[in-house]
């Protein structure tokens, strides 16, 4: 292979890298000329994603950045052929930097097993990456959650559509209304979108990307009747998977 190709295909991950990971405040300027149409290879996502997390623990781009405990990224497989995305970090995830650690994160780990998948080969994060309270100055205080406001999702949304990039997942299961609200821009109440598969586009001329909006784990702790449709959902993933 010849120096001048070597140094052209440099030059095109480099170019590539510098597109899926603009910061949240730059991320749709980059020029159309310049943003990605090829999926990345499986070495290059580890390598995306870890860049990502690095900028991520350094984001201080709205002010969630100054009372949290530690950024939470997300967790799993650069490979993932599914993303799980839920709102935002809790207590504990603050507490140990990592999505869905909790009540909910157990009973997510139970609907990933039910379908033959786990936290380790799927990858699951959150729209915003650190954790919304109602008093930023008591991190330490349990009972202290809140939603993420729309102004800091929208500080926050390039981390997770940088993380879509990289990662190219075949499907994103959004967790509750806030995370479908997000993705898809659809204020449909989520009772009647749940189950629907729609499509999210990630942009740079990548192929778009289907979407299946579930209800929350959190939502199945309160009410265990929604459990039926959050299975129906999950066989219907399965069968996507497989196909
Ligand atoms: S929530 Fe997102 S935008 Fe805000 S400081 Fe954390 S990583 Fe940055």
């Amino acid at each position: 292979m010849s120096v001048e190709l070597e140094e052209l295909k440099d030059l095109t991950r480099a170019l590539r890298r510098r597109v899926s990971m603009s910061d949240p405040a730059d991320w749709t300027s980059a020029p159309r000329s310049a943003q990605k149409t090829e999926m990345p290879i499986a070495a290059e996502k580890s390598e995306m994603l870890a860049e990502l997390e690095v900028k991520i623990h350094a984001c201080r781009a709205c002010p969630l950045g100054a009372s949290r405990i530690q950024a939470v990224p997300g967790v799993g497989s650069p490979n993932a052929s599914v993303m799980f995305i839920g709102e935002g970090p809790g207590f504990q995830e603050d507490h140990k930097g990592e999505p869905f650690v909790g009540r909910s994160g157990q009973l997510l780990d139970k609907i990933l097993e039910s379908i033959g998948l786990s936290r380790q080969t799927v990858y699951i994060a959150n729209i915003v990456k650190c954790h919304p309270m109602k008093n930023p100055a008591d991190p330490e205080s349990r009972g202290n959650d809140r939603p993420p406001t729309q102004e800091e999702m929208n500080a926050c949304r390039g981390w997770l559509a940088a993380q879509i990039r990289a990662i190219a997942p075949k499907v994103i299961v959004t967790l509750g209304a806030v995370p479908a609200r997000a993705l898809l821009g659809d204020l449909t109440p989520i009772t009647k979108l749940r189950g629907q598969w729609r499509t999210y586009d990630p942009g740079g001329g990548l192929p778009k990307i289907k979407l299946l909006p579930t209800f929350h784990p959190a939502a199945l702790l309160r009410n265990p009747d929604l459990k039926r449709d959050v299975w129906t959902d999950m066989k219907n993933l399965q069968k996507e998977l497989s196909q």
